[in-house]
């Protein structure tokens, strides 16, 4: 069993922030990785959290996230854009992309976006928070060149990158955001179960021969119990979720954020190390396609709707997309943001070789 400490947010994020400057982020840029990887465990997403940390600095010091970058334009042609990332911090460029998708959306009621060679963008839903906020849909397909990690369906060799769609819409209430990875897992999941956090569920991997698995060596190959997780030591594979549908959407995200913004895909790689999304947003404004107050109240009414079905656990009401990380969100902004002894460990260790001491 795992033991957990608990590190109160703010706290969290002002040590993430001194590593990534004391690892060579400018501040502002620090600052807004930091802030959003602790988004992502406060929103229950420690896959996407600080775990990280300790792999985000050794690709910077590789070169592989360059600091400093803005988004570049490559096409502009009013209501579509397309973005050049340049490998800059993912959260950085695609905040600049999602900004500018939206100013357009505002302005002609509706934008296409695509951002090519961003640096890992982490959790999409921040993107779709951010656009609701401004009361705009979005969707976002998402793909990682440079990590193939996932076996298409029916198949036992990896093909497919963990490749994340989301949708996030609007609503006065709070906004609906489902956000998920084409797999069956996160590749950040099999990261926090193996650093000793929650375990895979049953079959999310599948070996060489097909047998299906839920140890975290399927996908790393053995390691020692602190230190890093390489993907390309182990043999094995994340599986799609949803069988052939799943696999399908994993396809789309390749061909969409992919292929067709200019983005590498997770086929074959030219340049080894390097890990790279793509991501195409689609921004709309309901107060252009029709009326706004209407659509709140027919998408509310639905909501409630379907958030009145009987649970099929009395103790684990209906939800819709959104609400588990609301809830998060508010218990973990009052309890700390936990983290397994192990992580912990990883991340003060990333910090000790930088000369950062840790709170
Ligand atoms: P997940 O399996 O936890 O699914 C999350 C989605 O399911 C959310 O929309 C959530 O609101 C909804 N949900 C969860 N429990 C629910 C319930 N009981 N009832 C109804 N809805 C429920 O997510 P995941 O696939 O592990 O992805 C985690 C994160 O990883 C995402 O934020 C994704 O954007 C991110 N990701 C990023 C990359 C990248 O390259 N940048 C790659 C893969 C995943």
């Amino acid at each position: 069993m795992a033991s957990y400490v608990h590190i109160p947010a703010g706290e969290l994020e002002g040590f993430v922030t001194r590593i990534l400057l004391a690892a060579g982020a400018p501040a502002a840029e620090a600052a807004r990785v930091s802030h959003h990887l602790v988004g992502a465990n406060l929103a229950g997403h420690d896959s996407h959290g600080v775990v990280r940390v300790p792999r985000y600095v050794e690709w910077h010091a590789a070169g592989h996230i360059v600091s400093g970058r803005s988004v570049e334009t490559v096409t502009d042609g009013g209501g579509f854009l397309l973005l050049d990332g340049g490998y800059g911090w993912g959260q950085v460029v695609a905040e600049q992309a999602t900004r500018q998708a939206m100013a357009r959306a505002h302005q002609h009621g509706a934008c296409v976006m695509g951002l090519r060679n961003s640096a890992h963008l982490g959790r999409v839903g921040d993107y779709a928070e951010m656009a609701a906020a401004e009361g705009l849909i979005s969707v976002h397909f998402v793909n990682v060149g440079g990590s193939v990690l996932v076996a298409p369906f029916g198949g036992v060799e990896r093909r497919f990158s963990t490749a994340p769609f989301c949708v996030g819409v609007p609503l006065p209430g709070g906004p609906v955001v489902l956000d998920f990875a084409t797999s069956l897992v996160a590749e950040g999941k099999v990261l926090v179960a193996s650093n000793g956090g929650k375990a895979l569920p049953d079959g999310a991997l599948i070996a060489p021969d097909g047998a299906l698995s839920a140890d975290p060596r399927t996908l790393y190959g053995e390691y020692a119990p602190v230190g890093p997780r390489n993907p390309e030591k182990g043999l094995g594979a994340i599986r799609a979720f949803g069988e052939h549908k799943g696999s399908g959407l994993a396809f789309m995200c390749e061909l969409l954020a992919g292929c067709l913004t200019g983005s590498p895909t997770s086929g074959p790689v030219t340049e080894r190390g390097r890990i790279v999304n793509g991501m195409l947003s689609i921004h709309l404004s309901p107060k252009h396609f029709g009326d706004e107050a209407a659509f709140h109240a027919a998408a509310q009414s639905y909501l409630d709707w379907v958030r009145s079905c009987r649970p099929a656990d009395a103790d684990s009401p209906v939800l819709a997309p959104g609400e588990m990380e609301a809830r998060r969100r508010a218990e973990r902004l009052v309890s700390g943001v936990p983290l397994p002894e192990e992580a912990w460990a990883n991340i003060r260790a990333t910090a000790a070789s930088l000369g950062v001491p840790a709170p």
